[in-house]
């Protein structure tokens, strides 16, 4: 890709709605001015995948974005979501009904969306590598690559099996950085050692990292009283040398225009800043929470096939953030396809019984599915 084109990639999941409006009721005329700004402003690179907004994203694309600005002027990523793909020949319906939503006649990137150890079993099935290189063969996909949920021995696997992808993209911020789930830091190792492009979603982590707990912003406001709380958190991961976009879901035009000010003169962090991002670490750390290690014991005999490390990991992020909206998001999607949700639970004990932590899992779950359920 142009590598003159500037980081900040405007993600098209989280779009303002109209007053009243569910997921899919996009305010288009807000959406419309952000989308004229962003590229007046000289940024270029949009974000959208088939399910976000229910489809309402991909179709705002064609007629916000395509309809009304040159081709040649914005670069335009989308997804294949093969969570939802049962069929080999779905691919091609799916790839067919977004070339039509979008009227964008090919992607700049076309992504295969979130891989993990499930999904992954599926585009192996269904060959899904060797579909998204044969729309780069005809110029339907300009650029090949996917987004990845797993773990840094498994992009390992992944890169080294499949060389013609040629970026990534990956769930990149400070706070995730050292996580033992998600890998941010050993995920962008494997990703430079393959030498491929890393595109960061969540690099303040569905807004966690902007709406923090008062004594962790004063942190960052007694070092830098002008920046706001969000461009740490971006100023981060766009310091990284691999990084090559990074992507935010704006829902404003305010939110629009200051991390378009973060990125326009980019400065990266220095060496003093970094020790204030270390020092905010710590007081999160500070605050309490369930002490899973992830092992994964308690799950192979769960009849309700409940992913309880993960529910665990989102109980966690919503008790140390207060994010209940992106947490609710990331519960829905990983409950869906037959995955059990917390309420599924029938209380039989067998996870208590392997949980070296002694974790009160059914009571936990208890507490997720007052959370996320209602
Ligand atoms: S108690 Fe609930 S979560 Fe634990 S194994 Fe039984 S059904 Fe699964
Ligand atoms: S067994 Fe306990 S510590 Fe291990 S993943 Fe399950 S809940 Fe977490």
């Amino acid at each position: 890709m142009d590598s003159s084109i500037k980081k900040l990639g405007f993600g098209l999941m989280r779009l303002p709605r109209v007053k009243g409006g569910n997921d899919a009721d996009i305010d288009k005329k807000q959406v419309a001015e952000m989308i004229d700004l962003f590229l007046e402003r000289g940024f270029k690179y949009f974000d959208t995948a088939f399910m976000y907004h229910e489809g309402e994203s991909e179709k705002a694309v064609g007629e916000l974005l395509v309809a009304r600005h040159p081709r040649d002027s914005f670069f335009l990523a989308s997804k294949l979501p093969m969570m939802d793909i049962e069929k080999k020949e779905e691919m091609e319906e799916v790839f067919n009904t977004q070339l039509e939503r979008t009227r964008a006649g090919y992607f700049d990137r076309y992504l295969i969306h979130g891989i993990d150890r499930r999904t992954a079993k599926k585009v192996d099935e269904f060959d899904a590598w060797g579909y998204v290189k044969a729309l780069k063969e005809k110029g339907l996909a300009r650029s090949i690559g996917f987004s990845f949920h797993s773990s840094a021995e498994h992009l390992d696997e992944i890169l080294t099996k499949h060389p013609e992808m040629e970026f990534v993209q990956l769930q990149i911020n400070y706070a995730d950085w050292e996580d033992k789930e998600v890998q941010s830091r050993l995920c962008y190792e494997v990703a430079e050692k393959h030498g491929k492009p890393v595109t960061v979603m969540e690099p303040v982590r569905g807004g966690a990292l902007s709406a923090m707990p008062e004594n962790i912003r004063d942190i960052f406001l007694s070092a830098a009283p002008d920046k706001n709380i969000a461009s740490w958190a971006l100023r981060f991961v766009g310091s990284l040398p691999m990084v090559d976009i990074v992507l935010s879901g704006m829902s404003n035009i305010e939110q629009l225009k200051e991390n378009m000010d973060t990125f326009d003169n980019f400065e990266p962090l220095t060496d003093a800043e970094r020790r204030v991002i270390a020092e905010v670490l710590e007081e999160i750390r500070k605050i309490p929470t369930i002490p899973c290690t992830f092992c994964k014991y308690c799950t192979p005999n769960c009849p309700q096939n409940i992913n309880i490390p993960r529910i665990i990991s989102l109980l966690n992020d919503y008790n140390t953030y207060q994010n209940l909206e992106a947490n609710v998001r990331r519960y829905n999607m990983m409950t869906k396809g037959g995955r059990g949700k917390a309420s599924d639970c029938i209380e039989c004990g067998s996870c208590e019984n392997h949980c070296p932590q002694n974790i009160k899992i059914m009571s936990v779950l208890k507490e997720a599915a007052k959370a996320f359920e209602n």
